[in-house]
């Protein structure tokens, strides 16, 4: 564990988070620019992750599969939006073979090696997968299809920040086939409250839902819906993303259905993902500068218990310490206990604390002998003594009562931060002191958009459903437009 300190937020935010993410071990640089070794910390909290979000895709009726990570070139290249929009961030697999060099010395590519058809390593499945559905959807009896894979992904980013933006990253992607374009965009809402009531309910982050504008939509989508989460610093983040895909890629890899009155039809597609950036949204929401904190709902660790003791107490204290951990797992899963022997119990404090453990129980000699415990909640530091009969409710209590309070600060956050502005003096008087979410009227026209996010560096977020009704003029060009969330984003 490093003895290093975390840079305070206030100092310098964009330090503060890389410090939260190597002290509490959640993840490393690799030799490979942009790639990250996850941490077996915080590994397992993606896995938490990723078991519950599982459960909620499956109950919405998809299957998991698994895709190839090689996709031909070709496949790229048939939707045309889709192409334009990754094409700068790919890898590509040319050569299958090394040899050694002449001198005997090395190794390098064998240019008699050369592939006849160069690979693309996945940047997004759609291409891939959907070649397949052309040969699995024969009648609407095949449909809906529902599929779901996890998997990584490879977009070669040049400016990379550990889970926010990386070069390879993981992440679960939904795509679904259905007869009729009303099905599909009801599909597309669910994915996007799934998420929504995921961010909620197991990560503790209030999040905005809507539209994006054209010009942020994924490449080759007829509409895409984002999920944007506020950060402490006011700006945001895209936590996760729904697209309508109407026709487009139906058409290219001819997935075609005989319809219930037997003609031949195209059918309607939908995909959505969340990736690993929602553990960068996770660090940036809930940490203070003493760590990470870890909302109990996905904590590895829920509960650490640390006795305190010297050596002519040890025996005792340790027994009457085991007794209450024993008693504990009956009601509480992810205790750890903190027996060892080379630490003293401040550095293991403090090492808990980095990591974000959401309940700490201290137990030295006067606790012992006044039959209590002391309780730590992560997220106040508030510390109280507890009579040991009364320790599993009251652990139980405090979980649920950091998880609310957890939600509540990130709902606070995203209200205090959120502002509507009228005209362009102001919202650019907002964005460059307060950033936030800023409803404003935006008349659709990309050129606008383009210029607003040149002077200010504030793009579109989303519109949500009340913004679309909200008429009022441009704050650019004055003529007639929507409201929607501008915000700095990550
Ligand atoms: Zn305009």
């Amino acid at each position: 564990m490093s003895n290093k300190g975390i840079t305070p937020r206030s100092e310098e935010y964009s330090q503060w988070f890389l410090d939260i993410i190597d002290r509490a071990e959640l993840a490393e640089n690799s030799p490979v620019r942009g790639s990250m070794v996850i941490k077996p910390y915080g590994y397992a909290i993606w896995e938490n992750i990723q078991k519950e979000l599982d459960r909620r895709i499956k109950e919405k009726g998809a299957k998991n599969a698994y895709f190839p990570l090689f996709i031909p070139k070709s496949f790229l290249s048939k939707e045309a939006d889709h192409v334009k929009g990754f094409a700068k961030e790919c890898a590509i697999v040319t050569h299958y073979r090394l040899r050694e060099t002449a001198d005997g010395k090395g190794v390098e590519v064998d240019p008699e090696a050369k592939l006849e058809e160069e690979l693309i390593v996945r940047p997004t499945s759609e291409t891939i997968m959907y070649d397949t559905f052309s040969r699995w959807i024969k009648s609407w009896r095949d449909l809906p299809l529902k599929i779901n894979q996890w998997a990584n992904i490879v977009r070669w980013e040049k400016r990379t920040r550990p889970f926010l933006r990386t070069a390879e990253f993981l992440w679960q992607e939904g795509h679904t086939v259905h007869e009729t374009h009303e099905e599909s965009l009801k599909e597309v809402m669910e994915a996007l409250n799934m998420y929504k009531d995921f961010a909620s309910e197991v990560l503790a982050l209030e999040t905005l839902i809507g539209k994006k504008s054209n010009s942020e939509k994924f490449a080759g989508a007829l509409d895409t819906y984002g999920v944007e989460a506020m950060m402490q610093d006011g700006k945001s983040l895209q936590f996760g993303t729904s697209h309508d895909l109407g026709q487009n890629f139906a058409k290219v890899f001819n997935i075609q259905f005989t319809d219930r009155e037997g003609k031949l039809k195209y059918p309607w597609q939908t995909s959505w993902g969340v990736s690993t950036r929602m553990m960068g949204a996770l660090v940036m929401s809930h940490s203070d500068d003493k760590g990470l904190i870890v909302p109990p709902k996905i904590a590895p660790i829920k509960v650490v218990i640390v006795p305190i003791y010297k050596d002519d107490n040890k025996e005792k204290v340790l027994k009457y310490s085991r007794g209450i951990y024993n008693q504990l797992i009956k009601d509480v899963d992810n205790v750890e206990f903190d027996d060892r022997e080379f630490l003293s119990p401040g550095y293991k404090f403090n090492e808990w604390e980095k990591k974000g453990v959401p309940v700490r129980i201290e137990i030295g000699p006067k606790d012992m002998e006044a039959g209590q415990v002391v309780i730590v909640r992560r997220d106040t530091s508030e510390k109280s003594n507890i009579y040991v009969s009364e320790v599993n409710e009251n652990v139980q209590k405090l979980l649920e009562d950091i998880q609310e309070n957890l939600l509540s600060r990130s709902k606070d956050l995203l209200i205090s931060n959120t502002y509507s502005v009228s005209d362009y003096k102001e919202f650019k008087d907002v964005i460059s002191s307060k950033k936030g979410f800023v409803h404003a009227h935006w008349c659709g026209d990309p050129e606008c958009e383009e210029k607003i996010k040149e002077e200010t560096k504030a793009t579109t977020r989303c519109q949500t459903e009340e913004g679309k009704k909200n008429t009022s003029k441009c704050i650019y060009c004055e003529k007639p437009g929507e409201e929607w969330v501008f915000g700095i984003s990550y």
